[in-house]
């Protein structure tokens, strides 16, 4: 058989993987294969490549791989579990990077192929061999690929909560410079496919573009930050699906097309669940923003703490518990003791649920995956639709390390930042136990009403020693 047709064979059996293994990423039973039937796809799409591979030499290949392996292994085993949103908006700033250069590379070696003579003829309808077509996903791809680099540079910063990035950066006629960035782009990409030989002009599209990503994502205030990075992965998705065209590279197109497919999804999935438009994500516009009490205002006098016996002691009463993580416990590494406790009720016929705010932690699905980790059934854990109905049938909810997703200010208050966003309703349970180490703001930066609630009691202690502490006391009982 033709090497060609055994190629995009190769190509069409990595699509129907990838497939596959993102069908099999909807459920936690099926997510392991899911996840190894995507990567068996990925080896098979580099091994064709690979073969197909035409004008880099194998050499230059291997380097990439051994410097980008070595980058990669370090960087898996430096991060730590609660830094992985900045990772992943890393990659995804890598990724769109990369089709902006392999764009660039694939115009730049039109231009310098292309005789001279035959240059005035072929222009506006052909160029060393990229068609209008190609010249036209180029122009995509240095375009979506750059406003992702950059703006994923910048979401990593915000996520880093390196101090002067972290709130948002509002500066005069926002929009306006927004819209003639954008202006300006679309002039240069015409320029482009008008006249591919001269390279600068694409160069320039992406500089454009480059600063047309910071200016998005800055305004954008760290709260809102996990739709950005939904979005700007589907973004580098598109960026790759552009590449695909340039390349004509049947896998890169279907793989780019599901990332930015599967990104736009997840962007509205988490909109959803932040109370945020699109079209608000999209050109910056943040919710409300002035400044609400002070911390002073909202808690001096009215904190109650507490200790593990005094919690041990409710919870021999309880009947119905809630346990509500939240980034707290991942930095405190506290879910198999949170694991424990939950068995420990149930053994003393307790009925313990869960509840999991979609954007708790520092990614989605973070707190899914620790539970899992510990053996916590999936079961149990609940979403917001089903929990908050629940709350005022319970004895006691347990929140531990959770600030922002129990804050009721996002729903009482229509002047907070985080108004709007729907959150775990605690605070309508019989009693609420707080366990933090202090009571600094959570990552949206706002005091929380609920910790000087009347049925509110604090356990000021690190989550996985104050967790400990109460099964040893309840064992005690
Ligand atoms: P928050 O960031 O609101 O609060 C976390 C709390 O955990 C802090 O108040 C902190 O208080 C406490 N904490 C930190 N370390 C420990 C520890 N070792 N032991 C006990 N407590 C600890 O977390 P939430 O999960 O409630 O909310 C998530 C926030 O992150 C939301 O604002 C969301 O928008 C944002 N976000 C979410 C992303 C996602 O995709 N899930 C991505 C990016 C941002 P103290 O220091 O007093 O202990």
């Amino acid at each position: 058989m033709d090497r060609e047709i055994l190629i995009n064979l190769a190509y069409l059996l990595a699509g129907v993987l990838f497939i596959f293994g993102l069908k099999g990423l909807t459920h936690p039973r099926t997510a392991v294969r899911g996840n190894l039937l995507g990567a068996l796809g990925m080896l098979v799409a580099v091994v064709a490549t690979l073969v197909d591979q035409q004008i880099v030499s194998y050499t230059l290949i291997l380097a990439g791989i051994v410097v980008g392996s070595a980058v990669g292994a370090v960087l898996a085993q430096r991060i730590q579990m609660t830094a992985m949103p900045q990772l992943v908006a890393l990659f995804n700033g890598f990724g769109g990077a990369a089709s902006a250069l392999v764009a660039g590379a694939e115009l730049l070696r039109g231009a310098l192929e292309s005789p001279a003579a035959e240059q005035a003829a072929a222009q506006a309808t052909a160029h060393a061999g990229l068609g209008i077509d190609q010249l036209v996903a180029v122009v995509a791809s240095g375009l979506i690929g750059a406003v992702t680099f950059w703006g994923s540079l910048v979401a990593f910063g915000k996520l880093q909560e390196i101090r002067w990035l972290k709130k948002p950066i509002h500066y005069a006629g926002q929009h306006p410079v927004n819209a003639l960035l954008g202006l300006a782009m679309l002039a240069l990409g015409a320029a482009v496919v008008a006249n591919p030989e001269q390279v600068w002009l694409y160069w320039a599209l992406v500089a454009v573009a480059s600063v047309l990503g910071v200016t998005l994502v800055i305004p954008i205030g760290g709260a809102d930050m996990p739709v950005v990075i939904a979005l700007l992965n589907s973004y580098s998705g598109l960026a790759a699906a552009a590449t695909g065209f340039v390349l004509k590279n049947n896998v890169l197109i279907i793989s780019g097309s599901l990332v930015g497919a599967s990104g736009i999804i997840l962007t509205q999935l988490m909109c959803k669940a932040m109370n945020r438009s699109l079209a608000h994500v999209l050109f910056g516009v943040l919710g409300p923003s002035e400044e609400g009490a002070t911390a002073d205002e909202v808690y001096q006098g009215r904190i109650k703490s507490t200790s593990a016996e005094e919690v041990a002691m409710l919870l021999e009463t309880a009947r119905r518990v809630v346990i509500v993580p939240g980034y707290g416990m991942a930095v405190a590494q506290a879910q198999h003791a949170v694991s424990e406790l939950a068995k420990l009720l149930e053994s003393r016929g307790v009925e313990v649920e869960f509840g999991i705010h979609p954007v708790a932690g520092r990614m989605p699905g973070h707190m899914n995956v620790l539970l899992a980790e510990a053996d916590v059934p999936y079961d149990k854990l609940k979403d917001l639709d089903q929990i908050n109905p629940t709350f005022e049938q319970t004895d006691v909810v347990i929140v531990i390390g959770a600030n922002d997703v129990v804050n009721p200010v996002a729903r009482d208050d229509p002047k907070s930042p985080i108004a709007g966003m729907p959150v775990l309703e605690v605070d309508k349970a019989k009693t609420v136990v707080v366990i933090k180490r202090s009571l600094s703001p959570g990552f949206a930066g706002i005091p929380n009403p609920l910790f000087a609630a009347d049925n509110t009691l604090m356990f000021f202690e690190d989550g996985k020693k104050a967790v400990t502490d109460l099964v040893a006391a309840l064992k005690e009982l």
